[in-house]
């Protein structure tokens, strides 16, 4: 299976007002945890900025949950899988979030650029940054 359901230390969904956990199942559904797609940038980022997480870096321990996508995501064979060019668009934001934004975002490339300066600068004290949820 391609999926990480029972690993030693399960996933948490990153994902804003999502609780699921591979520990925390409901047993009512079934809930596909996804790993950020790294082998293609591109889509990753298209990821990243669709979780609206301020400042996340995808780690290979981020996992996003299959809430977060709609069954046109989803190739329906043997296994559940995503499709190669799926992107998350179901989402439940803060308030906050669901604001205009004050500022027209110009290019969303230039605000990954940000993203990734904001990481340069967290090196180093990586160790020390509580886990963005559990
Ligand atoms: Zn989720």
């Amino acid at each position: 299976m391609a999926f990480l359901y029972d690993t030693v230390m399960g996933y948490g969904c990153v994902a804003h007002n999502c609780l699921n956990h591979t520990e925390n199942k409901d047993a009512a559904r079934v809930v596909h945890f996804h790993q950020f797609p790294f082998e293609n940038a591109d889509l990753t980022r298209k990821w990243v900025i669709a979780t609206k997480i301020d400042g996340l870096i995808a780690k290979k321990s981020h996992r996003l949950c299959s809430d977060h996508f709609t069954r046109d995501d989803y190739i329906f064979s043997n296994s559940t899988r995503l499709k190669p060019n799926a992107v998350p668009s179901v989402f439940s934001f803060p308030p906050h979030l669901l604001k205009k934004p004050m500022k027209k975002r110009k290019n969303p490339c230039e605000h990954y650029h940000q993203l990734q300066n904001d990481n340069e600068l967290q090196k180093g004290k990586e160790g020390n940054v509580p886990p963005e949820k559990k």
